[in-house]
């Protein structure tokens, strides 16, 4: 006799993994609703399973009508044939390739051809008993064809393990590995109930099968933020991660409450969550929830990322532009009004970022350098400079890092004309680098980005040491040269132990402290205004000459000029172009006198025709600088130029 309880305990482990499955607050899911599927049609296969044994056992006595039992086994056919079929299609759930399956007719084709084979061959069944049927004793029996349901089954076996191990590299190993265990599980199921028939064990361990998936496969819930009651960030990254894995196209938008720090602090812990919350639910009624494709994730911190493999990009824009037209309406959270500073940027992978980590990099820091106030920056609307300029920001520190690491800074020079002795007398130095992919980088981005990230101090003691090294060599070759000015970036200016340091570089190449000048620019001097002029004071005590560079940019401040030993003061650019405009013209004319009566030389900025040379020189400057004579040119064009130009 048959022993039911394998099934009866597969039906009572089944309903407990259903119910548990369909409470889950993350169910919506593409993956969740293709398990559900998955689960409800083994219930389904194994309910079908028990109910026809049964019937065998307790009715089959009084039965004379094989009808119900030919309708409960075809049923049941059916249901467990096409469990490898949804497994298949479970399989691309979780691997996100759907879009693949849905692009390519022939897969579709591919997939569903073996069950249409069960399905013809169920149905030749009903008029030649080619499959199984009912003796005269109304015994069921296998017929002559019944192995090759089997057979159909093992095509979704084989098409299922290569798929596996073409998207290998999507899923961590354990998931791939308990994945891959539906197939030897449910072919060790077959082969003992073959062996074995009394014991009903083939759906028990497709069952355990699928509770082994279910708990190392399935996302859980920790992959939402129980607060917001989206997807965690937890979740964007694995999903992100298999997108980029297989190339899948897709739309996002992502956008960042920039002043979060600021409503936490206010708010506290729970109307914080509170207001996220709310953006969560304008996110998800902007989109319109009409595509199950759309995801939506919290990333913590004011951050949000919506995802789509499949919207239409004009509506997407719509639906972004409604989400950030809600947001400038301000919130309520009891009965403070809340106002959020939002930044939006819509991009496609893989155009805009090809792989996962320069992705997630852009994701994270997007807010420190794309424009706030509900502003939305698409990215593939960007100009090729647009465009190439934000992914630089997002790209600098990785470019900065690599640099260091390969040594691939390097020093150009700008000659310096002295008006009194008509030639050119110093020069400044002015860092460069060389990205393969982006060409020179902006020295104020990789300045201001240096700062940012730490790595300024090690840049710093390059361009010091380069420097000396490049002024000594200049002055042993007999080089006509007073002194090369450098710029010193404000967290350089700050450091304590930036004497030593100097001191150091110059004794490394025995040079003499007045061959170089130090350039610091306004804000650096009110930054840590005690060290900062403690640093100037004791350098000045030693020989060294600094410049107040970039004047006329920020309040420049009268007191300070006077009250710090400032050698030279530089123009800056912005002033120099003016300097045909009347009322600036009066400014710089008694600004140079005012700056000469204190002793302090002048150096103008920016010159670039002969014209505005001509005024300064007018105007009493000491030193020009600009594109006028040279742009900064590297190392051995500038000892070159400085030959050309003195006649040596
Ligand atoms: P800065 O110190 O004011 O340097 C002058 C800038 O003006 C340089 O830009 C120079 O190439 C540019 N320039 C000179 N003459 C002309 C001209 O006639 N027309 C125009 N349009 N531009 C002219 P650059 O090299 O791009 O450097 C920009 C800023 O980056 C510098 O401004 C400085 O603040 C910073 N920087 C550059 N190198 C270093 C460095 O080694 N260390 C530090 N801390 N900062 C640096
Ligand atoms: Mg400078
Ligand atoms: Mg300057």
């Amino acid at each position: 006799m048959k022993i039911l309880y394998f099934d009866i305990c597969a039906i009572l482990i089944m309903v407990v993994m259903t119910a548990d499955l369909f409470l889950r607050k993350n169910r919506g899911t593409h993956t969740n609703r293709m398990l559900l599927a998955l689960y409800l049609n083994v219930l389904i296969t194994t309910v079908l399973d028990l109910w026809s044994e049964a019937y065998n056992i307790w009715v089959l006595a009084s039965e004379t009508d094989s009808t119900l039992r030919y309708i409960l086994y075809y049923g049941y056919f059916l249901s467990r044939n096409f469990t490898p079929l949804l497994y298949q299609l479970y399989l691309c759930a979780v691997t996100d390739t759907w879009h693949i399956l849905r692009k390519r007719r022939r897969l579709q084709v591919l997939l569903i051809v073996p069950y249409t084979v069960v399905c013809l061959l169920l149905l030749s069944n009903v008029f030649f008993h080619n499959i199984f049927y009912f003796d005269e004793n109304l015994i069921y029996t296998r017929s002559y064809m019944f192995y090759s349901l089997h057979a159909c089954a093992m095509v979704y076996l084989a098409g299922g393990i290569v798929f596996l191990i073409t998207y290998r590299k999507v899923l961590p190993k354990d998931k791939l590995l308990a994945l891959i265990c539906f197939y030897p599980w449910n072919l060790c199921a077959i082969l003992i109930q073959a062996f074995i028939p009394e014991y009903l064990i083939e759906m028990f361990l497709n069952t355990m099968s699928l509770f082994l998936i279910s708990n190392i496969v399935q996302k859980q819930d920790e992959m939402l933020n129980p607060a917001v009651g989206i997807e965690s960030h937890i979740a964007f990254s694995s999903d992100m991660r298999k997108a980029h894995c297989i190339r899948k196209p897709m739309q996002l938008m992502i956008a960042g409450v920039v002043n979060h720090q600021s409503l936490y602090t206010i708010l506290g812990n729970d109307a914080f969550s509170q207001l996220m919350k709310q953006i969560a639910d304008k996110l998800r009624s902007s989109f319109g929830g009409r595509s199950g494709s759309i995801d939506y994730y919290y990333l913590e911190n004011g951050l949000f990322a919506t995802v789509t493999d499949s919207a239409d990009p004009v509506l997407f824009r719509q639906s972004v532009r409604r989400f950030a037209s809600c947001l400038q309406e301000s919130m309520r959270m009891g009965r403070m009004e809340v106002e959020t500073d939002m930044c939006l940027a819509v991009f496609r992978c893989p155009e805009d970022f090809t792989d996962y980590d320069r992705m997630m990099s852009f994701v994270y820091s997007f807010t420190s350098f794309l424009p706030a106030g509900g502003t939305i920056t698409f990215l593939e609307d960007g100009s090729d400079d647009g465009k190439s300029g934000f992914l630089l920001r997002n790209d600098i520190d990785r470019i900065i890092s690599d640099a260091l690491a390969d040594n691939r800074f390097e020093m150009y020079y700008q000659p310096i004309y002295s008006v009194a002795e008509k030639r050119f007398r110093s020069a400044e130095a002015l860092i460069r680098l060389y990205d393969d992919h982006y060409g020179f980088i902006s020295p104020q981005l990789l300045i201001d980005a240096a700062e940012r990230n730490g790595t300024i101090i090690q840049i710093g003691d390059f361009v010091l040491d380069s420097v000396c090294r490049f002024t000594s060599d200049c002055l042993r070759s007999g080089l006509d040269l007073d002194f090369v000015e450098l710029n010193l970036s404000m967290k350089q200016c700050v450091q304590v132990d930036l004497k030593d340091k100097v001191l150091s570089f110059l004794n490394k190449y025995s040079l003499a402290p007045d061959r170089i000048n130090l350039e610091i620019t306004e804000g650096s001097v009110s930054a840590d205004q005690d060290i900062v002029e403690e640093n100037i004071r004791i350098l000045s005590e030693y020989g060294i000459s600094f410049s107040l560079d970039d004047y006329g940019t920020g309040y420049s401040n009268l007191s300070r000029l006077i009250s710090l030993p400032f050698r030279i003061v530089k123009i800056d650019r912005s002033m120099t172009e003016m300097v045909f405009d009347e009322r600036i013209h009066t400014v710089l004319k008694h600004t140079i006198k005012l700056l000469k009566d204190i002793g302090i030389s002048v150096v103008i900025e920016g010159v670039e025709t002969k014209e505005v040379f001509d005024q300064f020189v007018a105007l009493g400057a000491d030193y020009i600088q600009g594109y006028y004579f040279s742009r900064p040119i590297p190392e051995n064009d500038f000892a070159e130029f400085i030959r050309l130009h003195s006649g040596t």
